[in-house]
């Protein structure tokens, strides 16, 4: 399906991650040229502006296991409602962050428009964590989890919408830095990971063949959540979360061109940059980047 028509979905939270500043992360892909950059390949953009956010509460709330628990499902249920409105205008949902926390209500949303969800998570982190399972009480670590159903009702029924992502139709890519328990959830569910180790012996390339055929097989949606850590911090340093050892610029942007030409998508979501963090806006630049092969931009 070619995408014709995006809207523009910032939400600009960070309760879900330990650090502050990556609720700037949408009007710092706007200042350097997000909107410029989408309607240069044909498309016509709509920006409705940034979610209005709760606002940042005094404590993390009763449960330290889930820091911020009510402010977040707040604001995830204006992001599932917005993402849902985008979908039913056919309009091409683009979910700017913000922190990853945010994809528990951008799943909720596709799960009421699509059958068989399929889902790429592009992240040096598992986001697997569950209530039970997570160290620091982040929610940003468990969001995937939540996409796909695993997890207490607390986050996994939360947003009134039974998950239509299925975990034998997701792939991890690019993972490096997983908590023991964390591996142990993963290992036990149906998810695919294609971590940093496969992507060095086998190349992106035959890594996104493989990613891609399972996520679209059976399924009538592709997902892809992509957070800014899963880049190596020499070209990505303004995330909140680095990790060494991540794909190089060429290997990103090869993986959101090689995701435009899969006429499932249906939803790309970018997360985590955190501009305080960043240098001279490198990471936001690159992002825009990304998001603009995603849609099709192609270098021939
Ligand atoms: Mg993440
Ligand atoms: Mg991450």
């Amino acid at each position: 399906m070619a995408i014709n028509k995006v809207k523009i979905i910032g939400v600009p939270l960070d309760l879900g991650a330990n650090r502050r500043g990556v609720d700037m992360g949408p009007d710092a892909m706007r200042c350097d040229g997000l909107l410029r950059a989408i309607t240069a390949l044909g498309i016509k953009v709509e920006d409705t502006g940034n979610l209005p956010m709760p606002p940042r509460p005094e404590n993390i709330g009763n449960n330290p296991k889930l820091n911020y628990y009510d402010a977040i499902m707040q604001a995830c249920a204006r992001v599932r409602d917005a993402v849902d409105a985008s979908i039913t205008t056919g309009a091409f949902p683009l979910v700017i962050g913000g922190d990853h926390s945010i994809t528990i209500g951008t799943a909720a949303a596709l799960s009421k428009h699509y059958k068989r969800i399929g889902l790429l998570w592009i992240d040096a982190h598992g986001d697997f964590n569950t209530e039970d399972s997570t160290i620091s009480g982040n929610i940003h670590g468990m969001s995937f989890s939540t996409a796909v159903g695993i997890g207490r009702p607390s986050l996994v029924d939360k947003m009134g919408v039974r998950t239509t992502v299925h975990a034998e139709n997701c792939v991890l890519i690019s993972a490096r830095d997983l908590d023991p328990l964390e591996r142990a959830n993963l290992k036990n569910s149906k998810v695919t990971v294609l971590s940093m180790r496969e992507i060095d012996e086998r190349g992106i390339c035959d890594i996104m063949k493989q990613a891609l055929a399972i996520a679209t097989k059976d399924t009538d949606a592709l997902h892809v959540s992509f957070d800014l850590d899963s880049m190596d911090p020499v070209y990505a340093p303004g995330v909140g979360s680095p990790v060494a050892g991540g794909l190089t610029y060429r290997e990103a942007h090869l993986i959101t061109e090689l995701i435009a030409e899969c006429d499932k998508l249906r939803c790309l979501e970018v997360v985590e940059l955190n501009p305080i963090l960043d240098k001279r806006n490198a990471t936001g630049k690159l992002a825009i980047g990304l998001i603009a092969s995603a849609l099709g931009k192609t270098i021939i």
